[in-house]
């Protein structure tokens, strides 16, 4: 990136910050999720969460799925060989998923869209920009974190994808999970939700307030594309914001 580039991305995303309220992000030391060697360290540091409480501490929280023998890679691979569901016949690509493998987050959407079905990586659209703002703003990389889907194909016109989609796909997401065994799971809209929690009724229910699942600790938060289309709405952006300030309490023990 030349060093133009670099002052609109840097402008860009002190406009982000400024937007949804995180201003201590100028007054706390960046925190990184992982060292060179792969180790977890040390939680972010930042403001105090607001509201929920995770089910358990992370002293406590453990997934009770068996463990996965294969490598995130090896899924990955299968993943772009899949024929499993019909959603296979019109994708482009098929989007695995992607981030660091000791991902202390797992960002889970609901389906790739056209610019990730086209690049083969999730969130990589306008939806996928904010969230990596949102993740920037958190005090990570994307690479730090992991991102993935429910389903791993487009469906046709973004359409939510049917349930023996998600039930044909979910093998790969489950055992993303067993590799990964994050501390926490964000999911962004309702389709992600409802694979974790079902039979919810409103986003509004669930949103902001932690579940359990597994012995994981899941915070289901708004999908970036919903902020996306209503881009004019503080409001929205804050309450997600609120959301992942949770989410960071939580990675520090609080
Ligand atoms: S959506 Fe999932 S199950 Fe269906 S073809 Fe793609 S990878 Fe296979």
């Amino acid at each position: 990136m030349n060093k133009k580039n670099n002052r609109t991305a840097v402008a860009d995303r002190l406009r982000f910050f400024e937007e949804i309220g995180a201003d201590f992000l100028f007054k706390e030391p960046r925190v990184r999720t992982v060292s060179a060697g792969g180790k977890r360290s040390p939680a972010p540091s930042g403001p105090k969460a607001a509201a929920s409480k995770p089910v358990r501490s992370a002293a406590e929280s453990g997934l009770d799925l068996p463990r996965s023998g294969r490598t995130l890679e090896e899924i990955a691979a299968e993943v772009r060989k899949c024929r499993k569901c019909p959603l296979a016949a019109g994708r482009t690509l098929a989007v695995p998923g992607e981030g660091h493998p000791k991902a202390q987050i797992l960002f889970v959407g609901e389906g790739p869209g056209h610019d990730e079905d086209v690049q083969g990586r999730p969130f990589v659209g306008r939806a996928g920009q904010l969230l990596t703002k949102i993740i920037a703003a958190m005090g990570f990389e994307r690479s730090e974190v992991f991102i993935a889907n429910i389903v791993k194909c487009r469906p046709p016109e973004n359409r939510v994808p049917h349930r023996e989609e998600v039930e044909a796909c979910a093998p790969y997401l489950l055992e993303q999970i067993t590799v990964l065994r994050p501390r926490v799971i964000v999911t962004l809209g309702k389709t992600a939700v409802d694979f974790f929690i079902p039979n919810i009724k409103a986003m509004s229910s669930v949103r902001g307030i932690f579940q359990s699942w597994h012995g994981l600790s899941v915070m289901p938060t708004f999908h970036p594309s919903y902020l996306v289309r209503n881009e004019g709405n503080r409001e929205l952006k804050k309450m997600v914001w609120d959301d992942m300030q949770n989410v960071m309490a939580f990675l520090r023990g609080e």
